[in-house]
């Protein structure tokens, strides 16, 4: 029997996961507070819903794609919980912080569902492609449930252990991913001041042990490297105002747990001065231009 899923926050990402969900035959009830994002939802096949607890009644499952852990703890305790079925699944794909995530499984749990967070690694390109990686937060239980929807919309499902523990999963890779974007910029634009040449250095240290993603696979310098958002004007790819979203959530879960994380501070301090040069929209490899 078709399974039927309700989508609720259909935007950049959310669009593209609910496209590819009906692309594999689930059947998708889809509300979002956007028209345009709802008509969208619309053309690719999915049912029109008046509101989220009108997309959650009767779903078999609840996908949500929310901004942030405001939005998603509204959702669920304000409409999903009350017209959700007995036994339904309940997924936030959102980024969110920890100790919300943690707060709204407990909640669910309480009301009789089994939820997990499930946020994702990937951007707009790969929403659209179905090739996400998702890092699963809850029970084994609800990871065996999650994972045949979750693998309709994307490449990898990877379970990182009890709720909350896939938003934990996320934040530490992205704090790891900024510190790392900030040394590789700041070290070729300290090699080019001394007198090497970027394709030189890159062929150097990128079979050396300065070695890293944001070096080999989003090489922030134009020209060098694969083919990345640098080599069009910082165009697309992840956004500055992105990744100092989940830089300022990586930190505030540091500080709740006492963890001492001064490459991740310093890091977010450099992409909000990004940010506040009105850079929020375009590629974070642009914090070369800044250290240059
Ligand atoms: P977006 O702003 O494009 O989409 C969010 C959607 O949620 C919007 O369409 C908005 O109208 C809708 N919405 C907000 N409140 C709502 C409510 N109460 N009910 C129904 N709909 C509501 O954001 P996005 O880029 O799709 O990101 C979604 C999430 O994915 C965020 O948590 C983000 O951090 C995360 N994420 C984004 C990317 C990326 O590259 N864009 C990559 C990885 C993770």
């Amino acid at each position: 029997m078709t399974q039927t899923i309700a989508f609720i926050g259909l935007g950049n990402m959310g669009g593209g996961m609910a496209a590819n969900l009906l692309k594999n035959g689930y059947a998708v009830r889809a509300f979002d507070l956007s028209e345009d994002a709802l008509a969208k939802a619309e053309s690719h096949g999915a049912v029109r819903a008046a509101s989220a607890a009108d997309a959650a009644a009767g779903a078999d499952a609840i996908v949500t794609m929310l901004p942030a852990g405001t939005h998603v703890e509204a959702v669920y305790t304000g409409q999903v919980f009350g017209a959700a079925k007995p036994g339904a699944l309940l997924l936030d794909c959102s980024t969110i912080d920890v100790a919300t995530a943690r707060r709204v499984a407990e909640a669910a749990q309480a009301a009789g569902f089994t939820m997990v967070d499930a946020p994702v690694s990937g951007g707009i390109a790969a929403a659209n492609g179905g090739t996400l990686t998702f890092m699963v937060g809850g029970s084994d239980a609800g990871f065996a449930a999650a994972k045949p929807i979750l693998s309709a919309m994307g490449k990898a499902v990877i379970h990182a252990g009890g709720p909350g523990n896939g938003q934990a999963a996320k934040i530490c890779n992205n704090m790891l991913l900024g510190s790392t974007m900030v040394a590789t910029c700041e070290t070729f634009a300290m090699a080019q001041k001394l007198g090497l040449d970027p394709q030189t250095f890159y062929d150097i240290s990128s079979v050396s042990s300065g070695q890293s993603w944001s070096m080999t696979s989003y090489c922030p310098v134009p020209g060098v490297g694969p083919q990345t958002p640098a080599d069009n004007g910082y165009q697309g790819g992840f956004a500055v105002g992105l990744m100092l979203k989940d830089l300022k959530l990586a930190t505030q879960a540091a500080a709740s747990v006492s963890a001492s994380v001064p490459m991740g501070n310093a890091a977010e301090a450099l992409y909000q001065m990004l940010a506040n040069r009105g850079e929020a929209q375009r590629d974070f490899g642009l914090m070369i231009e800044m250290l240059s």
